[in-house]
This record gives structure tokens, C-alpha cells and sequence, in this order.
């Protein structure tokens, strides 16, 4: 068996990539600053296979952010997209993570409690990690902790979540929604019913509108007019 490997030096440099930003919202275009593009084959008498696995350096065209991208393929991982062709299956890793056209507020996440903002913290990187289950789990603990802090009255979360509305905090259409998401952490942990991103984007909107409406506006409102 022999075994071959090509380390090249930006070959990729400068290409433009499309690309979820970690600030911006949605997709932007991305510049290639710096690659090291690796590329390998292994043979036996009759059988061979070959791999690459790219590694740059990317920026924002937009806001300039930095951010790591890891794309590999191999011979082996393709689909048939025509009786004659074969597209190789390529796999890319962005690091920090990010979800396309998910804005969050960890620019104003100092604005929270400090418990709350650690599990926000979590549960968005749960999100952003493609771990569907523990971001349910998440969104369901983020519930539970803002009706704590705000001493909800009742022996159960959905008593809990009403009596926000009862307070005040919340208003009628937002407790309905974070019933959603009560039962949606109730599936993920019971039954681990993962959610889609999807379901899983709403609901963690619907929180962040919380987190936004009782503690980031109201702390931003006394900073600049007073308490
Ligand atoms: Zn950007």
C-alpha cells in the first residue's frame, strides 16, 4: 500500500466564497485571506482513493469579521446526479458556528442576568452546533429561569408561564408561544424528539423577544433616561 500527500500554500487564496456571516444577517461574500490546501491518495494494486481537506482563513467582504473554514471531500463520499456524472459530497466546518440569518443578542447580552445570559449562551451554541435535542432542552431552561427571577407564581411550568401574563411581563400572544416551546422542551428531553432548526429558530426568537422586552430595553431605557 503507498500513500501520497500535497501540503500547498494558498491555492485558494483570494477565492470568494459565499458564506453565513457570524455578525451579518444572512449570507454575504467571503474572502479567502490565507489556505493551506492539503490533498492525499492512498493506492493497493488495484484500489485507490483519494481525499482533500482545505483549510482557510476567511473575512467578511461585509463587516470584516475573521472566521475559519475547513472543507474536505475523498473519493469515496459522491451522488450520482446523472447516469454518467458523480458530484463529490464536500463537507464544511465554519468556526466560530453560525446559523444564516440568525442575528443574536450578544452584542446587548450584558443587559442580562448573569445566569440567564450563561444559559443563553449555551443554548444559542447548541443551536449553532447543530444539536437540535439540547437546544430544546435549552430554550425550556431559559423558560424556566426568567419565570424564577421573576418569581412566578404556580406549581408547574405552564401555571409559571400564565402568570407572567398576570404580571404583566409577558402579553397573551407570547405566553401561547412560549407554551409551544414549554412542550417542545418536554419532547426533546422525554421522548428526544429532536426539532427542526426551524421550530427550533422560532422559538428561540420568541425568547429572545423576552429576554429583549423584560431585561436588555428596560436596562437601556434607565441607562439613558434614568431610573
Ligand atoms: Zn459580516
Amino acid at each position: 500500500m503507498a500513500s501520497t500527500k500535497k501540503v500547498e500554500l494558498n491555492k485558494s487564496q483570494n477565492v470568494e466564497l459565499e458564506l453565513p456571516c457570524i455578525k451579518c444577517l444572512g449570507k454575504t461574500t467571503h474572502n479567502v485571506m490565507v489556505s493551506v490546501d492539503v490533498q492525499g491518495e492512498e493506492t493497493d494494486r488495484d484500489w485507490s482513493f483519494q481525499w482533500c481537506d482545505d483549510y482557510q482563513i476567511v473575512e467578511c467582504g461585509g463587516c470584516k469579521t475573521k472566521s475559519f473554514r475547513n472543507v474536505s471531500s475523498n473519493s469515496e463520499d459522491y451522488h450520482q446526479i446523472s447516469e454518467t456524472e458523480a458530484e463529490y459530497d464536500e463537507l464544511e466546518l465554519l468556526y466560530p458556528s453560525r446559523l444564516k440569518g440568525r442575528k443574536t443578542l450578544e452584542s446587548e447580552d450584558h443587559c442580562l442576568p448573569t445566569k440567564i445570559r450563561g444559559i443563553y449562551k449555551e443554548t444559542l451554541g447548541a443551536l449553532n452546533n447543530n444539536s437540535p435535542v439540547l437546544a430544546g432542552i435549552g430554550l425550556r431552561v431559559l423558560i424556566e429561569t426568567i419565570c424564577k427571577e421573576k418569581n412566578a407564581a404556580g406549581n408547574n411550568l405552564y401555571k409559571k408561564i400564565d402568570d407572567l401574563v398576570v404580571k404583566q411581563i409577558l402579553t397573551p400572544v407570547g405566553a401561547s408561544i412560549l407554551h409551544k416551546i414549554r412542550t417542545l422542551g418536554n419532547g426533546a428531553a422525554h421522548e428526544i424528539i429532536p426539532h427542526s432548526e426551524k421550530q427550533l429558530g422560532l422559538a428561540m426568537d420568541v425568547v429572545e423577544h423576552v429576554l429583549n422586552d423584560v431585561y436588555i430595553i428596560p436596562t437601556k431605557v434607565e441607562a439613558e433616561f434614568g431610573a
